[in-house]
């Protein structure tokens, strides 16, 4: 589909579906690469990620556990600046641990911040951040990225996991906001 439409806003075809498969075989053996002989513990952050993730996680076949988060910070299309956790993390599964973070997007980087000091908290071996999307002209916080799918421009972008307003999750691809 080439542009889809989502209550009053339109939008178009921005990553393909087969471009997002590809770049995720990519990732997925960078990943296998560098915890080769450990098993790290994926945290998903729910729910733009789920999608990301659940392809991603088909295709590493490795030991690995795999946790959940449910972190909450945007309304509508502007980010409300407060970020809540809603579903937690089991401290004995993250101390001492390897933990790979898979997010759908970073845009001003606050979200990642907040939730890469709580994480500390729970006292990790090692935190690595794998984000789906970037969007490096909006960071605006001090987060390192250790793997990012794919930097776009400033666009509001969804489907492949991520809603304007609670539609458009389910895409197998990636659309922005027509102008
Ligand atoms: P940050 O805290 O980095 O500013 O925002 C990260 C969160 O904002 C993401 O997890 C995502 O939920 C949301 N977000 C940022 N940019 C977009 C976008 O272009 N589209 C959608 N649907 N969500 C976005």
């Amino acid at each position: 589909m080439q542009t889809i439409q989502l209550k009053d806003k339109r939008f178009q075809l921005y990553l393909s579906e087969s471009e997002i498969q590809s770049r995720i075989k990519e990732i997925t053996n960078e990943l296998l690469k560098k915890f080769k002989n450990k098993k790290p513990v994926f945290i998903v952050v729910l729910r733009g990620a789920f999608m990301f993730a659940s392809d991603l996680l088909k295709q590493y076949n490795s030991a690995c556990e795999i946790e959940f988060v449910k972190l909450t910070s945007y309304e509508g299309m502007l980010s409300s600046g407060k970020i809540n956790i809603e579903l937690g993390l089991n401290e004995a599964r993250i101390k001492g641990r390897d933990i790979i973070i898979l997010e759908d997007i970073v845009d001003s980087g606050l979200t990642m911040l907040f939730f890469k000091q709580y994480l500390e908290t729970l006292q990790p071996q090692s935190v690595s951040l794998v984000s789906f999307l970037f969007k490096p002209e909006n960071l605006e916080h001090d987060i390192a990225i250790d793997i990012t799918g794919f930097s776009i421009p400033n666009l509001f972008v969804i489907g492949y996991g991520l809603d304007y307003d609670g539609e458009g999750r389910n895409f197998p691809a990636v659309y922005q906001l027509a102008q």
